[in-house]
């Protein structure tokens, strides 16, 4: 839901479309070169792009890190409509004799890898393509298992559009036997694995190919596919040494398109491959009977566009039958993630050249979603990330997030192995910490913190022997030197000289120790650093609060982030509207009663999902019709009253409770001034259960 893979959506309609034309060649009664460009070289990147999508979505988890959740789910998904879809076939397979004279053998070799209906071939090919990758998976690393299926799709292109090649040698024995269990290559284990993986691949590349790659790709592709019909090479065309370039590139294509997902149009692009053979089958004897036998017969291309729309329309009928997916309702978390994209750009060009972002994305990127944050971040270049644990920098690692990864909290010893698994950098928060991770027997990449005036985490910059020997210690890389900025918050004089004096102290010791030979890389700025003082400056700025568009005050904010535009906004639909009498009571602990006739508004938002309870009995605002409304009562676990007494609302309209709506907004600052604390507390506390909505 958090990433633009819209384009694939899209693009999935697009290919169901194709995989039609397959089966009905839309060109043959006008040309045969062009239904064979058309079905046989165009058409021929649908179901690899269908195999590619079910890689992105289901294999990264596994094949970068080993979790195999999402590939158990897209297996039993696809079995089970495979399952449905070999009913719906049943009676047709029934009437066309498709099922006469099967033996054992013959009706496992059709459940297999031919599929019960012509079409169907793909589902159980995808099925086994997981369920191979999965088995080789626990023994063969990522690039591994691409070798793997790449070398068994070579096998597959020589029984396919390459057979003429080994037709005349011995090799063809070698085919004869893989020819009694399939009809063609393309089926079973030669032809999805390589595909799959693809799908797993696209999900970590983020370097988006012009579209120049696309043309070249399938510039090369029909090229190959015109020889080798013209040299009477293949057996069969679904398999060509340009097709997964072609797809690929495609595929990154469609990635860069950034538009939203949508649900619907996957749903239906499924049910139009589905159910389109039925009416392939159905359609001649119809047409007979309205006297357009002749018409459909010997027109190609009206009868493509016939079993299009009738599958269309079918489909289309099929997904309003479905249940639809809820909007969302009750409280929920709006990004917009444009609003990131903004603020990672004004606030590089605040910073000095040389520095560049090394967001923090810990406690959940403050509430935002680490993942989709970072791999936005990722795709603008960003090439470095903060976390505060190891399992947060996992998390990232998990969902295909590119770069260093720094962990700023005091790792334990116990998680350097799976900090080198997962390519993490480790604090080292000062001399003894250093020692233990060392005496964990790894060699692990650290960053070295140093104390400058804060007294929370790093060695004293003063021991400058102890910092030496860390640099020094077997098992520790030492690649970056970092001190936090404890008052950089604030302008004002004391905070401006007390932040002074910290960047002199850390850059006193970063000369001493580059005179000494010492390499790495020398970070200071956080948000208050980056907005207030960027002059300091270093070679990375660990942003956080500033990146998702307020600062941790109102006063920070306003004074100082000129282009800086919130990224989240938490809304609300009211549940009821109460009218309340004059001298009642409101809500727990007879708090609150009321002084005056008034209508309330019922919020189903409460203390658990983030909202401060300090923000009961007037502390607090939401916007509801345009207008602020005070919280009456006190805050409970779920729900809150609001005063909506003169403002138009109504059960089902959406309060705003972070946001802007018109000239009214409440920040995430200005509801930290109100709960008294600040916007970074606010943020990472939002509640596990509100649903995030991309904008
Ligand atoms: C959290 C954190 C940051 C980011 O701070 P912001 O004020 O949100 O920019 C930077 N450095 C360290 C060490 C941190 O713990």
């Amino acid at each position: 839901m958090n990433e633009n893979t819209g384009g694939l959506d899209r693009f999935r309609m697009a290919a169901a479309f194709l995989v039609v034309a397959i089966h009905t060649s839309p060109l043959a009664s006008y040309s045969a070169l062009g239904d064979f460009i058309l079905t046989r070289i165009i058409a021929r990147l649908a179901v690899p792009f269908f195999l590619m999508t079910t890689g992105y979505f289901a294999l990264g988890d596994y094949v970068f890190g080993k979790d195999p959740k999402r590939l158990h789910g897209a297996m039993k998904k696809t079995a089970l409509l495979y399952f449905v879809s070999a009913l719906i076939y049943l009676p047709l397979g029934l009437y066309a004799g498709h099922y006469e004279g099967l033996n054992f053998l013959s009706a496992l070799k059709m459940l297999i890898f031919d599929g019960t209906f012509y079409h169907l071939w793909y589902l159980p090919a995808a099925v086994m393509g997981l369920g191979l990758i999965r088995l080789l998976g626990r023994r063969l690393p990522a690039a591994g298992l691409l070798g793997v299926s790449a070398a068994l799709y070579a096998v597959g292109l020589l029984g396919d559009s390459y057979y003429g090649l080994i037709a005349e040698t011995p090799a063809s024995a070698i085919y004869d036997i893989i020819f009694t269990f399939t009809d063609f290559t393309r089926n079973g284990l030669f032809f999805a694995p390589l595909f799959l993986m693809l799908g797993a691949y696209a999900r970590r590349t983020d370097i988006a190919r012009p579209p120049l790659a696309l043309a070249l790709s399938l510039g090369a592709m029909t090229a190959e596919a015109l020889t080798l019909r013209f040299l009477g090479c293949q057996r069969h065309d679904s398999m060509y040494i340009f097709l997964p370039f072609c797809t690929f590139a495609l595929f990154d294509l469609l990635l860069s398109s950034n538009s939203r997902p949508s649900k619907r149009l996957r749903t239906v692009a499924a049910a139009v491959y589905i159910i389109h053979p039925w009416f392939i089958a159905v359609l001649p004897p119809a047409a007979r009977l309205l006297y357009a036998g002749k018409l459909l017969e010997e027109n190609s291309l009206p009868r493509y566009l016939a079993v299009c729309l009738l599958s269309l329309a079918a489909a289309l009928i099929f997904t309003k039958l479905l249940p639809e997916r809820q909007p969302p309702c009750r409280s929920w978390i709006e990004l917009d993630m444009g609003a990131l994209e903004n603020n990672a750009a004004v606030l590089r060009s605040r910073l000095p050249e040389g520095c560049d972002l090394m967001p923090a994305v810990k406690a959940d990127a403050y509430g935002h979603g680490a993942a989709a944050v970072a791999k936005r971040l990722n795709r603008l270049g960003v090439r470095s990330f903060c976390v505060a644990t190891v399992e947060e920098g996992d998390e990232l690692r998990r969902s295909g997030v590119r770069g260093e990864i720094l962990v700023l909290g005091c790792a334990p010893p116990s998680r350097v192995a799976l900090a080198r698994r997962r390519r993490l950098t480790l604090t080292a928060a000062d001399f003894e910490h250093a020692k233990r991770l060392a005496a964990a027997g790894k060699k692990i990449k650290v960053h070295l913190a140093v104390d400058t005036g804060m007294n929370r985490l790093g060695e004293r910059a003063e021991n400058f022997d102890r910092i030496l020997s860390v640099f020094e210690m077997k098992n520790l890389r030492v690649t970056g030197l970092f001190t936090h900025l404890c008052a950089s918050d604030g302008k004002d004089g004391a905070s401006a000289e007390f932040t002074k004096a910290q960047a002199e102290s850390f850059f006193e010791l970063t000369e001493k120790l580059r005179g000494r030979g010492f390499r790495f890389k020398a970070h200071i700025l956080n948000s208050g650093g980056a907005v207030n003082y960027p002059e300091l400056g270093g070679d990375g700025a660990r942003v956080g609060i500033a990146l998702y568009g307020v600062m941790s005050t109102a006063s920070a904010t306003d004074s100082g982030c000129d282009g800086l535009i919130p990224v989240l906004s938490l809304k609300s639909e009211i549940s009821l509207i109460k009218e309340v009498k004059n001298g009642e009571n409101i809500g727990y602990g007879l708090s609150c009663r009321a002084e005056r006739d008034m209508r309330l508004a019922v919020l189903p938002i409460g203390y658990a999902d983030g909202l401060p309870r300090s923000l009961s009995n007037g502390a607090g605002s939401v916007i509801v019709g345009g207008e602020y409304a005070p919280i009456v009562g006190r805050v409970c676990m779920d729900q809150m009253m609001v005063d909506v007494t003169g403002v138009e609302a109504a059960p089902g309209d959406t309060a705003i409770i972070i946001g802007q709506s018109g000239d009214k907004r409440i920040r995430a600052c200005d509801m930290a001034e109100a709960a008294g604390t600040i916007s970074n507390e606010i943020l990472s506390r939002l509640g596990k259960r509100l649903p995030r909505v991309t904008l």
